[in-house]
Formats: structure tokens, sequence, C-alpha cells
């Protein structure tokens, strides 16, 4: 069995003190690659330093996540450019829409959000994208509308934490997207109970987003990649298939997404 993390932010401070037992635990749980969303310019060294020590299996994005997005957007956006030009990442991530904390940079948010997938076609990268609502907006219909909108050729990538309706599942399947599926899928009140057992298995990846959104039974704690395989048994389940299946075919759907160069990491 092979898996994949499609999001994982495993450069936080919360895994300071056991990087490497976290990743051995990885290991132990047949997980082959994590993939490194960026945040912001205060991320990039501490996920390039796991980029250099792993580079077969901890994979580097680059982008400005949409949480970040404030008064110092021009900055953080030079820089995401200088480094898309400067390394070889697998993705351009992650970037989105956030609707869910302050409201004030909604604006910047489009416009970093707009700029990014550009730069995503431009650098022929796949995005890992974030989309919360709040505040009465749906994150996820405005991202639609807005990739929708600019027809990026060749654009593709994850709506990573998808949590949406059986349509908006559809809707990102048009559009040519995955659906990173998490912990919420584990979460009784998660939602994804009525969507999964309807889209097929073709559309799906496999993520943590640890430290965050740990799955049953470990909802609250500290999150981390060897859960892959509990994320992965719920969808199992829930398509009422079997693990070796949910993992063959999300490792395959990811393994598609990736630039060249990373893919031949894999073993075939
Ligand atoms: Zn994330």
């Amino acid at each position: 069995m092979m898996l994949i993390d499609t999001h994982a932010h495993i450069y936080d401070s919360q895994f300071a003190n056991d990087q490497e037992s976290m990743l051995r635990h990885a290991d132990s749980q047949q997980i082959s690659q994590i993939w490194m969303p960026n945040c912001a310019r205060e991320t990039i060294a501490g996920m390039m330093d796991l980029a250099d020590r792993y580079p077969e299996r901890c994979l580097p994005m680059m982008g400005l996540h949409p949480a970040y997005v404030n008064e110092t957007v021009e900055a953080e956006l030079a820089t995401v450019e200088d480094q898309l030009n400067r390394h070889a990442f697998m993705a351009v991530g992650e970037i989105g829409l956030d609707f869910y904390w302050d409201m004030s940079f909604v604006d910047r948010q489009f416009m970093a959000f707009e700029t990014q997938l550009r730069w995503a076609a431009i650098h022929k990268l796949p995005v890992s994208m974030h989309t919360r609502s709040g505040h009465d907006r749906n994150a996820f219909a405005e991202a639609a509308d807005l990739i929708e909108k600019l027809a990026l050729p060749g654009l593709t990538g994850i709506f990573h934490c998808f949590v949406g309706t059986l349509d908006e599942a559809k809707r990102a399947i048009q559009l040519g997207f995955k659906l990173g599926i998490g912990g919420v899928a584990t979460f009784k009140n998660g939602g994804l109970d009525k969507v999964l057992p309807h889209v097929g298995l073709e559309h799906l990846v496999l993520e943590t987003d640890a430290p965050y959104l740990a799955p049953v039974p470990y909802r609250g704690k500290r999150n981390e990649p060897a859960y892959i395989r509990l994320i992965a048994q719920r969808v199992a389940d829930l398509k009422q298939i079997n693990l070796d299946d949910v993992a063959r075919h999300t490792t395959a759907n990811a393994r598609a997404l990736l630039p060249t160069l990373y893919a031949n990491l894999l073993p075939s």
C-alpha cells in the first residue's frame, strides 16, 4: 500500500520537538509523500529545511495563504514570485479565499488569489486551494466563479479540505479539480457522509491538514500525516469498498497532478 498526504503543515512549530518520529510514524503507515503548503514568508525557511532534508518525501509548494493576506500583500507576493522562479516547487499553494476570520482584506485576497492562479498556469503547476466560508459568503462558490471566469489553460489542482455539498463537488469536478478529503470526513456532523458515496474515487485525494483537523478518534488533538490511514479507512467505509482500492486510486490521482520531476520519485 502507498498513500500520499496532499496537504500537511509539518514545518509547524507543533512538530518542533518530534519531527523525526512524526516522519517515522508516517513511514510506518506507508505514507510515501507529504505535500507541504506554504503560508507566508515566515514559513518558507522551515518548509525548505524539511524539503532539503527529505527531498523524496517532503515536497514543498509555494504560495501566500489567504488568511495571511493583509497590508503587506505586495511584498508577500513578490517573495512568492521570486521563489517560484528560483526553485522547483510541486504546486502553488496554499492559495484561495478565507471569509471566516477577518473580512478587512477581502479585495486583496481576491487580487492575491487571481495573481497566484495565473502564476500556476504560467509555471504549469497545480494549485492547492483553501476556501473557507464565513460572514454569509460562500468561499467555494466565489473561488469557482473566479476560476471559471479566468479559464486559464491547463489549470488544475485540489480544493483542499473539501466540505461542500454534492452539487459543489460536481462543480469542482467539472472545473477539472480534485477534492481533498481530510479529517472532517470522520466527524459525525461533517456532512461528507452524504457526499462521498456519490462521488467517484477518481476525483478524490487524501490529506490531513496537519497539525489541524485531526480525524476521529484524535479529533481536537494534534494531527499528523500518519493519520491519513484513518481518513482512507473512513472513505472506504462510506463507499463500501476496501482500503487498498482507496489507497491505489487516491495515490494515482495525486501522482497525476505532480510535475514529472516529482512524479518520478514515486515507485511505479
Ligand atoms: Zn493548510
